[in-house]
């Protein structure tokens, strides 16, 4: 007898209880018609599993174990595996047997840090109150709309500076899918100039080499948060083994941050253009872009303006696969967003090797945040030494600051790089909010610290913050004033980080809710934190677990008057 025979018939003895039945769950035929009616004539790839899952839970609001045993069957993967991937990701409603299905509508209220400021946990009571009927009410991480916080989203329907009414009104219009931004479509842009700049590379007018140089000259660096020099990763990724990947981050799940959906809405082929140029200079073979779930609105736009591409290009494309997201922060990080294109649970690698070198499908990968790519055009046609040409305190480029808080003007502002707090507020937030004194600030989303307003003075860019023990990351700064308490925000944020953290290793899955624990205390153990933040920063696998401390740390630093409530 053969290993393999051996093998086989264990597994089968494995699989059959004592009167002879298969063990486990048997595939229901009606579920498994469902299933192969939604995948159509998709074909039964591991990596589209999350693009399954949605498929099923869009038409049925939930998942039912039928359906998952169902679609294992299809995709030839184990039911656990399948299993551990719908239930990783907050989006997706896992109905074990027996259990009741969830409400046909969800309603998430927001209650991450801007929206916390703007009365979120009110709204969200206020929304329990109604009653509404076959609803449920959930709070949600940061949705990325923090300019017009508080905010819920209804079904797919977000809804800004939220009020218990608005939500009652959209739920009984059964307002419950994303409106399409008004953004600039494929004819207008072409119209106006768009995809001269591409069509010029591709055609030969611009050589690989003469637009990397020009992504030198600008100091252009990735926008997503690490800041790594953009042309300087295309040379790398270019010297990696064909065939090399692209991949596109629009997770945007930092606290704070909404300026990649903001650029989207209104301009998505400049972004696809760039997005174009960078796959031809880097000579990629195909194109995944991830997008979050709860940019429900962009996902629709950027579907219809790709296929307004692809059915007219200016030249030839490289396959672009959109992904979606299922709702998970960490798949804001690039190897975990990787994971999750790849179907998985979207958990961090560990590194060496870096994506550069084994990334998507283990191979050379460009990863890129939208916004890195959306500045790639108006380089090219302008001149490197044009974007370097902003800056203050010798810092070079431009910035997309997602600012939010008590200021008069929230929203994304374009200001130069190294620009200070309290000059992004009076020369483009218009102010503080009326009847608000300034008070503290996150320069750079949840992980990135808070600093008081006396520290108000230190310019904002990449390499500025490190030596007060903060960092820029996605340029998210959130503005508190008076009526605010650091410990109130770090709290805050802390439980954030506890409920996103992906579990894969002990400091940051224990470390995170024991911080929690000791954070809501009358007064902090800052003894006892200061240890536990140790612990965490050095043992943790990715950023989360380890910037995670970042905001308690500042706390203790820099508002030691807060530390008894
Ligand atoms: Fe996951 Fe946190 Fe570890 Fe990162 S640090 S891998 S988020 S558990």
């Amino acid at each position: 007898m053969t290993r393999s025979s051996i093998v086989d018939t264990t597994l089968i003895g494995a699989r059959r209880d004592r009167r002879g039945q298969p063990k486990g769950r048997v595939v229901d035929p009606v579920a498994l018609d469902e299933v192969r009616a939604l995948l159509g004539d998709a074909p039964r790839r591991a990596d589209l599993l999350i693009e399954f899952l949605h498929r099923i839970q869009d038409a049925h609001g939930c998942l039912s174990a039928a359906h998952l045993v169902a679609l294992a069957q299809e995709l030839k993967l184990a039911p656990t595996e399948v299993y551990e991937v719908a239930t990783f990701y907050h989006h997706f409603d896992v109905v074990k047997e027996g259990d009741a299905r969830p409400p046909r509508i969800t309603v998430r209220v927001c209650e991450t840090l801007s929206c916390a400021m703007a009365g979120a946990e009110a709204l969200h009571a206020a929304v329990e109150r109604l009653g509404l009927e076959d609803v449920r009410v959930l709070s949600a991480p940061c949705v990325g709309r923090c300019e017009r916080a508080p905010v819920a989203i209804v079904g797919r329907n977000p809804i800004p500076a939220a009020t218990a009414d608005k939500v009652a009104a959209a739920v009984r219009g059964g307002e419950l899918e994303a409106r399409v931004p008004a953004a600039i479509g494929y004819d207008a842009y072409r119209a106006a100039g768009g995809y001269r700049t591409l069509v010029e590379c591709v055609g030969g007018a611009r050589t690989q080499e003469s637009v990397i140089a020009e992504l030198d000259d600008s100091a252009l660096r990735g926008l997503g948060g690490a800041g790594f020099p953009a042309g300087r990763k295309w040379k790398i990724v270019r010297g990696e083994p064909a065939p090399r990947m692209m991949a596109v981050n629009i997770d945007e799940g930092e606290p704070g941050t909404f300026k990649d959906r903001t650029h989207l809405e209104r301009d998505p082929h400049r972004f696809l253009e760039g997005l174009l140029i960078a796959a031809w200079a880097v000579g990629v073979e195909a194109v995944y872009v991830y997008q979050r779930d709860e940019y429900a609105d962009c996902r629709i736009l950027l579907e219809r303006e790709l296929a307004a591409l692809q059915r007219d290009p200016p030249c030839a494309l490289p396959p672009i696969h959109l992904r979606r997201g299922a709702g998970a922060y960490i798949c804001g990080e690039e190897s975990a967003m990787i994971e999750s294109i790849e179907g998985k649970r979207g958990m961090p690698r560990l590194r060496p090797p870096y994506v550069a070198q084994v990334g998507l499908f283990g191979r050379p990968t460009l990863e890129h945040n939208m916004e890195t790519l959306w500045w790639v055009r108006e380089i090219l046609e302008k001149g490197g030494a044009w974007f370097a040409s902003y800056g203050r305190r010798g810092r070079k480029g431009l910035r997309s600051f997602s600012v939010s808080g008590r200021v008069r003007k929230p929203g994304v502002h374009v200001a130069p790089a190294g620009i200070t707090v309290r000059e992004l507020i009076d020369e483009y937030c218009g102010g503080m909010a009326e009847g608000h004194e300034f008070y503290a600030y996150l320069p750079g989303g949840a992980s990135g610290g808070i600093l008081p307003a006396s520290m108000g003075d230190i310019p904002l860019d990449f390499d500025t913050l490190q030596p007060y023990g903060c960092f820029i990351g996605s340029a998210a700064v959130i503005v508190l004033s008076r009526q605010d308490r650091a410990r109130d925000a770090a709290l805050n944020l802390m439980r954030f980080f506890a409920d996103e953290s992906c579990g894969q290793c002990t400091p940051c899955r224990v470390g995170t809710e024991k911080a929690v624990m000791l954070m809501e205390r009358k007064r902090w153990d800052t003894a006892l934190l200061g240890e536990l933040s140790q612990a965490m920063a050095d043992a943790s696998i990715c950023g989360l677990g380890q910037a995670a401390p970042n905001p308690l740390a500042c706390v203790v630093k820099y508002f030691p008057h807060e530390l008894e409530a």
